[in-house]
């Protein structure tokens, strides 16, 4: 790709994960407007899928972890400009290109925190979806953002509520932050009840298509968990600021109550695209197609506190938020390899929350880690669960 000059006056957008569920309605947004150019895209291994995006988007640069995908890859493309990329060494040259304003992280797993630290550093925007950056290295990333200037924009629905909800407003009169939750396929289920839950149930999200891991997890409340460790570092508040609020329709995505009492909520349809726009062209607003809510059909919305004692996927994310330092790694490695068994179907819903607290347990903490002892720890967990549970 050339960059010419009426093209520096688009935005350029490169994506880490664009094969996957926000990948791709990243992509969406980037086809309804006519002013970015996506500069990159990358994915683990779907590289059918790939072809088709580098065709349509005509990228400069397409990492792919897998070297062995990322070769016939360059075989399929021969005819394109785009170079094809592959490992750690590839999502980081992805992360840092030079002609791209904003990293769309839409990598799942730990995978994203290199990347996304090498794009802060060259001075890229950061619209965030990766949930695994701020949980494990918050501590690491804003720091990092402030110094160099970047702007971490939410993309995840609740955060970016409340990131609109916040547009204009001082946040030193935040009093707290009422985070949403639709509780998911099994809300009002009791622990019994989840003993023998399969995979398809699991799966079967009442509001949001998402990705298999984060649909798992929001079964789990694992998920919500993880918002409320990102909405801390995100916006500077403490774990008392944050409450978690069952709103099973999925209407409310997410609300800040003031210090004098007002509170502002974001309201919509259940649809990614809109966040995802909103980081994209951040402050600006723009024209969306899709459904809209309809209040004369909407008879009412409901309120519910989350089942702390049965859904234990948030009380041990505030715990792992609470103890600090590596622990809230460990909670999301546990998670994260408790869930891949999941889905291959080789443990039970309830094991996920027996792996996450065993590895939980067996881990003494070390306080302020840097990148090396984060990643370090994720083996390490991930080791402590193959010796235990494969
Ligand atoms: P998906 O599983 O749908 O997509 C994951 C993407 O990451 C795919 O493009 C996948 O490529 C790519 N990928 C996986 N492993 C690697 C790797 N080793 N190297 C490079 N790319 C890799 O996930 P989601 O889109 O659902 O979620 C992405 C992130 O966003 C997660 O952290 C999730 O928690 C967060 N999030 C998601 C939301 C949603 O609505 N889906 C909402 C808010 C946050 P391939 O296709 O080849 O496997």
């Amino acid at each position: 790709m050339v960059i010419n000059e009426e093209d520096k006056a688009m935005k350029q957008i490169a994506i880490l994960g664009s094969t996957g569920s926000i990948g791709t309605q990243t992509l969406d947004v980037v086809r309804r407007n006519k002013d970015i150019q996506v500069t990159g895209l990358s994915a683990g291994k779907n590289i059918r899928l790939l072809e088709e995006q580098i065709r349509e988007f005509r990228p400069e640069m397409a990492a792919v972890w897998e070297e062995k995908a990322a070769g016939e890859l360059r075989d399929k493309i021969r005819d394109t400009a785009t170079r094809v990329v592959s490992g750690m060494e590839g999502l980081v040259e992805l992360a840092r290109m030079e002609h791209s304003d904003i990293l769309v992280t839409a990598v799942v797993g730990m995978i994203g925190i290199r990347p996304t630290m090498e794009a802060i550093r060259a001075g890229k925007d950061i619209a965030l979806a990766n949930k695994e950056t701020l949980v494990t290295a918050g501590h690491l990333i804003m720091p990092l953002a402030k110094t160099c200037g970047v702007k971490i924009l939410p993309v995840d629905s609740e955060h970016s509520a409340i990131f609109q909800a916040l547009h204009g407003e001082d946040p030193s009169q935040i009093k707290k932050l009422l985070i949403t939750a639709s509780g998911g396929p099994f809300r009002g289920k009791k622990r019994q009840e989840l003993e023998h839950v399969t995979l398809a149930d699991t799966l079967r999200h009442p509001n949001w298509v998402m990705g298999r891991q984060i649909t798992v997890d929001s079964a789990t409340l694992v998920n919500k968990g993880l918002e409320v460790m990102e909405a801390q570092w995100l916006f500077g508040v403490s774990l008392d600021q944050i409450q978690v609020v069952v709103q099973p329709q999925s209407i409310i995505h997410s609300m800040v109550e003031f210090r004098d009492g007002a509170v502002m909520a974001q309201l919509g349809t259940p649809d990614m695209r809109l966040p995802i726009q909103y980081a994209l062209y951040y402050p600006q607003r723009r024209y969306l197609e899709g459904d809209r809510l309809d209040f004369t059909a909407l008879r009412g919305l409901d309120f519910d506190v989350p089942d702390m004692d049965t859904f234990l996927g948030l009380p041990m994310a505030m715990e792992a938020a609470r103890t600090g330092g590596t622990m809230p790694t460990v909670f999301n490695a546990a998670n994260e390899a408790a869930v891949r068994l999941f889905l291959e179907e080789k443990i039970r819903f309830l094991d996920i929350y027996e792996i996450i607290r065993s590895s939980m347990d067996h881990h003494t903490p070390c306080p302020e880690p840097d990148l090396e002892k984060i990643l370090e720890t994720e083996q390490e967990t991930y080791d402590f669960i193959e010796s235990g549970w494969v």
